[in-house]
């Protein structure tokens, strides 16, 4: 185990020490209130041209918790929400905690099969979503019924936008009428201006109760709703403003999605715990992103590598475009050595590295501020860090015993991150969390001085640009076409995104269909993260003589 006598960066911990495992870090409504009396008047949000205050988000997630209650929206319930980087998300994750509930983050870029999925898993009773995300994809899931979702609630990506902003456009909003038989926020939020609403009833959020539920694809390949609680997430957010050193004056830059549980943590947990002011812009268009740095210079990023690639790529961009920033990680997704080394020519700056997952409320392992991630000399990879406070990282064999350093095992987690378990899924829950430690399925070693290394990821899950990929999901659509036999999913390298999906096929008899058909016709069926980029039509696939069919030969081909 890590000894943390000789890291003077643990020092810097302010709520506690390493006592035990189960501190209770209060509510995230707890956190956002002592923000507000603290810092109210102080810009939580900028959104292109407009700011909402602490004050005006308590303000508004207040009227909506209300309007939610008069909707017959009870405690305990779940609300989903489904927009881009808006300040509605914020609003609606407020709101939802406000009257009691969880929110549900769903990726914008799912399309009815996820929808459908996680709306009916979840059970969520309303909706709060983007206007051309109820048009295109949501209206047809809730109103052909099957979910619980009765109280729908739209946004537009212009709201709060201030004033007309030629940036807008560029990022492709919608900024048409409410969409026929849903509330629109804007409306629910005008309630405000009448000033007579009567004070909302005390709600009681506990550490332990779920505040988020973020969706993870499993070894069975169906989502998995990880129940992060209100303790959870004001853990994690109060590690990365103790381990990075953040307070009120602080710009965080929203580049991670907000449905992610590194948005959900790394930038808005961050803000409630400090005070600190979140850039976003919608959606993640590089050079929008670049002129929102220019305008109001961030100090703080964590996101994933390739976004911070797409964005030192724009053109023009260099050097004194981050000179406002302190400091940048980068997590969920691996960092070649030489990553590093280019983003500090494109930036001056460092790239620390983070490592996490969804059942971790993002931080479990990371490079200590300041510090540089040593390179193992074997394998050339690049350390995810050290743990995280109160955090014990372990590295196991197969019946869960520790490993010397340097020997490869399974990366095991203990720490007041871990969530307690899946939505509604105890038999999971008990497989990779039990006891309340999460066997995170990642492989890895310690350094005898502490450092731990990722060798690789869970067996064939695909990392594309950050994005996980489960191959059995895509699978299971391909294999609904059809002329389509048998098929098997992996991930293959790609210069640009890391690792893609490629997609190995056999055909029924008597049919025919090219490569490109398929793509094209998976691409209509799935988040543009997942379809396969490459399709290969064989014969037969190599499978076992149990009849399971080997993916990892047809990776090694
Ligand atoms: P997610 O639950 O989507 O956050 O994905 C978690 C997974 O992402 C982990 O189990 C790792 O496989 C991978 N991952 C997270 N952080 C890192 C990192 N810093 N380097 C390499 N892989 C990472």
């Amino acid at each position: 185990m890590t000894s943390y006598a000789d890291r003077p960066w643990l020092g810097r911990y302010r709520e506690g020490t390493s006592t035990g495992l189960s501190l209770d870090h209060g509510s995230m409504l707890d956190v956002f209130a002592a923000t507000v009396a603290r810092h109210g008047g102080r810009p939580a949000v900028r959104y292109f041209d407009g700011t909402l205050t602490f004050d005006d988000l308590d303000v508004r997630s207040d009227t909506l918790a209300r309007h939610l209650l008069e909707q017959g929206f009870a405690p305990g319930d779940r609300l989903a929400l489904y927009t881009q980087n808006d300040p509605a998300f914020l609003v609606g994750l407020l709101g939802t905690w406000k009257a009691g509930g969880t929110a549900v983050a769903i990726n914008p870029m799912n399309k009815t099969r996820e929808l459908t999925y996680l709306l009916t898993d979840s059970g969520a009773v309303a909706l709060l979503c983007l206007d051309e995300l109820w048009e295109d994809v949501a209206r047809s899931v809730v109103e052909g019924g099957g979910t619980d979702v009765r109280i729908v609630l739209t946004a537009s990506g212009t709201d709060d936008q201030s004033r007309d902003d030629e940036r807008v456009l560029r990022v492709t909003m919608s900024q048409g009428a409410t969409p026929e038989g849903t509330t629109a926020l804007r409306d629910v939020l005008a309630q405000d201006a009448r000033g007579d609403s009567p004070p909302l009833p005390p709600v009681s959020a506990g550490a332990d109760d779920v505040a988020v539920l973020t969706y993870t694809s499993g070894t069975t390949g169906v989502p998995k709703g990880a129940m992060n609680t209100h303790g959870n997430i004001a853990f994690a957010a109060k590690t990365y403003r103790d381990w990075v050193d953040l307070d009120e004056d602080d710009v965080v830059l929203g580049i991670a999605p907000l449905f992610h549980i590194t948005g959900i943590v790394g930038h808005i947990g961050v803000a409630f715990v400090t005070g600190a002011t979140l850039v976003l812009t919608h959606r993640f268009v590089p050079e929008v992103m670049m002129d929102a740095v220019r305008e109001h210079r961030p100090t703080f990023s964590i996101g994933a590598v390739t976004a911070f690639t797409a964005l030192t790529g724009v053109p023009g961009s260099g050097p004194q475009d981050w000179s406002s920033f302190r400091v940048v990680y980068s997590g969920g997704a691996p960092i070649a050595p030489v990553m590093t080394e280019r983003f500090d020519a494109a930036t001056g700056r460092y790239l620390h590295n983070v490592y996490g997952l969804t059942e971790t409320t993002s931080p479990c392992l990371a490079v200590p501020l300041g510090a540089k991630a040593p390179v193992d000399p074997d394998s050339g990879a690049l350390s995810v860090g050290v743990p995280v406070f109160d955090t014990v990282v372990r590295i196991t064999d197969d019946q869960g015993r520790d490993l010397p350093f340097g020997e490869v095992g399974e990366i095991v987690v203990d720490g007041p991150q871990v969530v307690p378990g899946y939505w509604n899924k105890p038999e999971e829950t008990a497989e990779n969390i039990p006891g309340g430690v999460l066997r995170t399925g990642d492989v890895g070693f310690m350094s005898p001085e502490g450092w731990f290394f990722l060798v690789d990821r869970k067996k064939d899950m695909i990392n594309a640009a950050g994005y996980k990929v489960w191959p059995r999901e895509v699978e299971d659509v391909l294999v609904s076409h059809d002329a389509v036999r048998e098929v098997a999913v992996v991930g293959v390298p790609d210069e640009y995104r890391g690792e893609t999906v490629k997609a190995f096929v056999s055909l029924t008899p008597g049919r025919s269909l090219t490569p490109e058909e398929l793509i094209a016709w998976s691409r209509e069926r799935m988040a543009a993260y997942k379809y396969p980029r490459s399709v290969e039509i064989i014969d037969e696939l190599p499978k076992t003589t149990t009849g399971k069919i080997l993916r990892r030969e047809l990776r090694e081909r």
